[in-house]
């Protein structure tokens, strides 16, 4: 299924702005912006764990479940799943959903900064399966790449990527998921997000 420019229609059909505090998502600004891509991963406690890999583009932040999150190991492929569009401020979101609504549970932004393709046609890479970028996160740096998987050309795995990290100074064998846990933004864990003092 292809995704619009302004495809933030699934992701609000799926929520209601009356009951949960996730943003609703302005209309995508026009012309191009000189502002750095957003780059953002969220941590996300809902029925499964699990983190959101979302970048930056025309407007919306592509985004892709990541159920094991990202590993520093070049030879660690990661599965990860192409979902709908998010609205560019969901990259500021970190709080409760409530119980019931769409991915209710707990987010953490686990961490955000801005990202750089390293191939010149963005939307040809996606439509070819084959995104290659530069992270610049606090946490997650250097060349990654998202691969759609064969099964991801057809039939019930048509979403179905891979996010691998590239060979470069900032591959290694540390679990930056278990080193790593709190959020950039607040220094909190997830339980620490899910009960507030
Ligand atoms: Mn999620």
């Amino acid at each position: 299924m292809a995704r619009s420019v302004d495809g933030l229609k699934e992701y609000r059909k799926k929520r209601d702005f009356k009951v949960t505090g996730e943003p609703e998502g302005a209309a995508p600004p026009n012309g191009s912006s000189q502002r750095d891509l957003l780059y953002v991963i969220q941590k996300h406690q809902a029925s499964h764990l699990h983190y959101d890999f979302r970048l930056e583009w025309r407007g919306v932040l592509l985004s892709w479940a990541v159920p094991k999150g990202p590993s520093l190991d070049p030879s660690v492929k990661r599965f990860a799943t192409r979902v709908e569009d998010h609205p560019v401020e969901y990259g500021g979101f970190e709080g409760i959903i409530p119980k019931g609504e769409y991915g209710g549970g707990t987010v953490m932004l686990w961490d955000r900064g801005t990202w750089t393709p390293e191939v010149p046609d963005v939307d040809e890479a996606l439509r070819a399966g084959e995104l290659k970028f530069t992270l610049h996160g606090k946490k997650l740096k250097g060349s990654w790449v998202l691969v759609k998987t064969k099964s991801g050309y057809g039939g019930r795995g048509k979403d179905s990527w891979l996010l691998i990290k590239h060979r470069d100074r900032y591959a290694s064998g540390d679990d930056v998921l278990e080193e790593k846990p709190r959020s950039v933004v607040s220094n909190r864990l997830l339980d620490e997000i899910a009960k507030p003092k």
